[in-house]
C-alpha cells in the first residue's frame, strides 16, 4: 500500500502469528490441526488471581492509574525482584506496561538513534529483530547452533561488537532454543561487556519460573553490571496469563523515566484490573505456580523422546521455557509427499499441511535450519502430533 509508512511497510508480519493464523484457516475447512505454534500456556489462570481481578472491580479500580504503574505493584515487584533474583530496585526504577512486548518496544524508542546496532544471539525472540528495526535500529545476528546448545560464546560476542554497538538483547530462558544461561557463562559475556561500558544490555527474564535446570541468573546482578541492564520480566507465562497484558522493567532510573515519559503519550499505562490482579500475583508463593512447571518438566521429557524417535530431527534438550527447536537440515533438498523442501518454512509448511501439525520456522527466530515445536499442549496432543510427524516424513 503506498499511502502507508515506510515504517509499516518495512515491518515483517509475526511469523508465530501468521502461522497460527493459517492453522485456524485449515482448521475452519474441518480439518483437525493440533497446533504446537504458539508461545501460550494452555493452562487457566489460577483462580486466586482471578479472584482478585473480580475484587478489583468491585472495588471500583476504574479510573486511570499513575502511568509507569500503581504504587503497591510496583511494591509487589520490587519485593519479588529481591526474592527470586537477589536485585535491589526502588519505585523510580520500575515501569510497569502492556505487556513485556511494550516493555521492550519502550526500550528501543528511548535508546536507540538511526543505525544504532543492537546484537541479537540467534536464535531470538520473534519481534526483537522488528522492534528494533521500528526504532531505527539495525539488528546485529549472531548465528549459534544445537552443537552448542544454542549458546553464544564470549568469543562471538566480542567479535560483534562495533563503534555503533548500542546494545544486547537475550532471553534466558530462551524463546525459542529453550537454553538457559547459566551464572558463569553470563558473566563471561559480562567480561567481555565490561570492556565496552557504553553497551547497555537487556535481559528479557520471562520464562524465569519456567526453568528445569534451577539457578535462574540474571546480568543486573554483577555489580559492575547493574548500572547497564534493563530487567524486563512479565506474567504471561509463568502465571498463564497472556492476555491480561502485564509485564514490566527493572532498569536505571534515567532509562525508567525516559519510558514512563512515552507510555505517557502512548497509553497512559496499564489495564488497571490487570494490575491489580497482578499484585496477588507476584505476592504469591512461587509454590502456587509449581504445578505448571511440573506438567511442562513432564511434556519436555515426552517429546524430546518422541523426536529422538525420529530420524532427522537434532535437537538439544531445552532447559526452559515451552519449545523444542530441533535442527531440521537433513531433509533440505528432498521431496517429501510431493512437497520440495529447500528451507524450515517449507518444512514447517509441510508438516501443517501434511501431518496437520502447526509449528514455526526457525526462519523467524533468525535460524533457518531449525523449527519451533511449542510444547504447551497436553500430552495426548503431543503424542498425536508427533506420531503424525513421524508418519509425514518416513512416506517419502
Ligand atoms: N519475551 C519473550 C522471550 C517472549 O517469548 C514473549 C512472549 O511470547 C514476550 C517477551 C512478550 O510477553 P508479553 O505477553 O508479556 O508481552
Amino acid at each position: 500500500q503506498e499511502k502507508l509508512s515506510n515504517r509499516i511497510n518495512n515491518l515483517a508480519t509475526s511469523q508465530t502469528l501468521a502461522m497460527a493464523a493459517k492453522a485456524r484457516e485449515l482448521k475452519a475447512e474441518g480439518k483437525d490441526i493440533i497446533g504446537l505454534s504458539l508461545g501460550e500456556p494452555d493452562f487457566n489462570t489460577p483462580d486466586f488471581i482471578k479472584d482478585a481481578a473480580i475484587q478489583a472491580i468491585n472495588d471500583n479500580y476504574n479510573s486511570y492509574s499513575p502511568v509507569d504503574g500503581y504504587a503497591e505493584l510496583k511494591d509487589a515487584i520490587i519485593t519479588k525482584f529481591k526474592r527470586d533474583n537477589d536485585l535491589t530496585y526502588n519505585h523510580s526504577q520500575i515501569v510497569v506496561s502492556t505487556g513485556a512486548k511494550q516493555s521492550l518496544a519502550n526500550v528501543a524508542m528511548v535508546l536507540l538513534n538511526e543505525g544504532d546496532e543492537v546484537i541479537l544471539p540467534c536464535p531470538y525472540w520473534v519481534s526483537y529483530a522488528e522492534i528494533v528495526k521500528l526504532a531505527d535500529g539495525v539488528p546485529v545476528e549472531v548465528p549459534t547452533s544445537v552443537e552448542t546448545n544454542f549458546k553464544m560464546t564470549p568469543e562471538q560476542l566480542e567479535k560483534a561488537i562495533t563503534p555503533k554497538t548500542k546494545m544486547i538483547w537475550y532471553s534466558s530462558p530462551c524463546n525459542p532454543s529453550g537454553m538457559v544461561y547459566s551464572k558463569e557463562e553470563l558473566r563471561a559475556l559480562a567480561d567481555v561487556l565490561a570492556k565496552h561500558p557504553d553497551i547497555l544490555i537487556l535481559s528479557d527474564e520471562i520464562y524465569e519460573h519456567i526453568n528445569f535446570v534451577g539457578g535462574h541468573a540474571s546480568m543486573a546482578q554483577f555489580e559492575d553490571m547493574y548500572e547497564r541492564v534493563i530487567t524486563v520480566n512479565g506474567v504471561s507465562k509463568a502465571f498463564a496469563m497472556t492476555g491480561w497484558r502485564i509485564g514490566y522493567i527493572g532498569a536505571p532510573a534515567w532509562i525508567a523515566r525516559a519510558c514512563n515519559k512515552i507510555q505517557g503519550q502512548i497509553t497512559s499505562g496499564a489495564n488497571c484490573i490487570a494490575q491489580r490482579a497482578v499484585i496477588t500475583a507476584l505476592e504469591a508463593p512461587v509454590s502456587k505456580i509449581s504445578h505448571m512447571v511440573d506438567t511442562f518438566k513432564k511434556r519436555r521429557k515426552l517429546i524430546i523422546d518422541l523426536l529422538n524417535d525420529i530420524e532427522g530431527f537434532v535437537t538439544t534438550e531445552p532447559e526452559g521455557a515451552f519449545y523444542v527447536f530441533p535442527n531440521v537440515s537433513e531433509f533440505f533438498g528432498k521431496t517429501l509427499k510431493g512437497h520440495k523442501i529447500e528451507n524450515a518454512t517449507d518444512f514447517s509448511m509441510f508438516l501443517l499441511e501434511e501431518a496437520l501439525v502447526a509449528t514455526v520456522t526457525g526462519d523467524a527466530f533468525g535460524n533457518p535450519d531449525c523449527i519451533r515445536i511449542s510444547y504447551a499442549a497436553s500430552e495426548s496432543q503431543i503424542e498425536e502430533a508427533l506420531k503424525r510427524i513421524k508418519v509425514a516424513v518416513s512416506e517419502a
